[in-house]
């Protein structure tokens, strides 16, 4: 039997969230391991943040510098990265505080929606490129997110059925586009008349994966129209 000396430390675990999977996380932990003091970190993009169990602390670190000083302040040993796959600064961030910390890393890799027959797929190496494709189409449905929103919108042309989670602040500088509430899990029925009712010729999406968004291209497939993939964010080099 190994003879190891229990540590008096208590397991603190830095999630950094924003996502379903880092939710249900947070879930699993609160539930199966009570002695472990887990914080959700959340860059807070939404007004309302999600009912999580444990700490939750909201917005940016401050940079890379930030972060270090959040970790050492709160005695983190462990860190899990299961933020959005475009999510990059971040992940970058915590791979480079963790190396400087000696803290252990783990990343939740979401995995990529598999081709199946049927999907008539496009790759977009980023969203001006994604930009100036979509404008060779009439009807456009953009799951981009928020923030991804910009160069479809300088670009004019087609026009747009705009998805996003919750209602903009700004004006969205679209000449023609009508504005969808949403966010997952969605449902292949609802996707599929979304895409029927706009006559959508192409749909546009990050190539996010997971299940919660997968029937938006499940309803695609099924009535043949084409998917715009907008490559993911290179994992970061440390
Ligand atoms: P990002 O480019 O990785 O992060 C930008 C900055 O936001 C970070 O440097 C950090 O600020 C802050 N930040 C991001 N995630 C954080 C977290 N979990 N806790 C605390 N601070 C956090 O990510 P992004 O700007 O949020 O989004 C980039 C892409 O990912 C977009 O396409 C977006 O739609 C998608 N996405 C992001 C999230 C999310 O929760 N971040 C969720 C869904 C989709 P400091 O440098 O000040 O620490």
């Amino acid at each position: 039997m190994p003879n190891r000396t229990p540590s008096k430390e208590p397991k603190r675990i830095l999630i950094l969230g924003g996502t379903a999977e880092a939710a249900a996380l947070a879930h699993r932990l609160a539930r199966d391991t009570p002695d472990t003091i887990v914080t959700t970190s959340l860059a807070g993009r939404l007004s309302v943040p999600p009912d999580l169990p444990g700490i939750v602390r909201v917005g940016g670190f401050g940079g890379l510098g930030g972060l270090i000083d959040f970790l050492r302040l709160a005695r983190i040993n462990r860190v899990i990265d299961a933020t959005h796959p475009f999510a990059a600064t971040i992940s970058a961030h915590a791979a480079l505080a963790c190396a400087e910390l000696e803290i252990p890393l783990e990343h939740i890799d979401r995995g990529m929606w598999r081709k199946q027959p049927g999907d008539r797929w496009h790759w977009a190496d980023d969203m001006a490129m994604a930009a100036r494709i979509a404008t060779r189409f009439r009807r456009v449905f953009l799951t981009v997110g928020s923030v991804e929103l910009a160069p479809f919108a300088r670009k004019g042309g087609p026009f747009y059925l705009v998805r996003v989670i919750e209602e903009p602040r700004h004006p969205l500088g679209f000449r023609h586009y009508v504005l969808v509430l949403g966010r997952g899990p969605l449902v292949l029925a609802e996707e599929m008349t979304l895409l029927k009712n706009f006559a959508i010729d192409l749909l546009v999406s990050k190539a996010s994966g997971g299940p919660a968004t997968e029937a938006k291209i499940e309803a695609a497939r099924k009535l043949k129209i084409p998917v715009l993939l907008v490559k993911r964010p290179p994992p970061p080099i440390v």
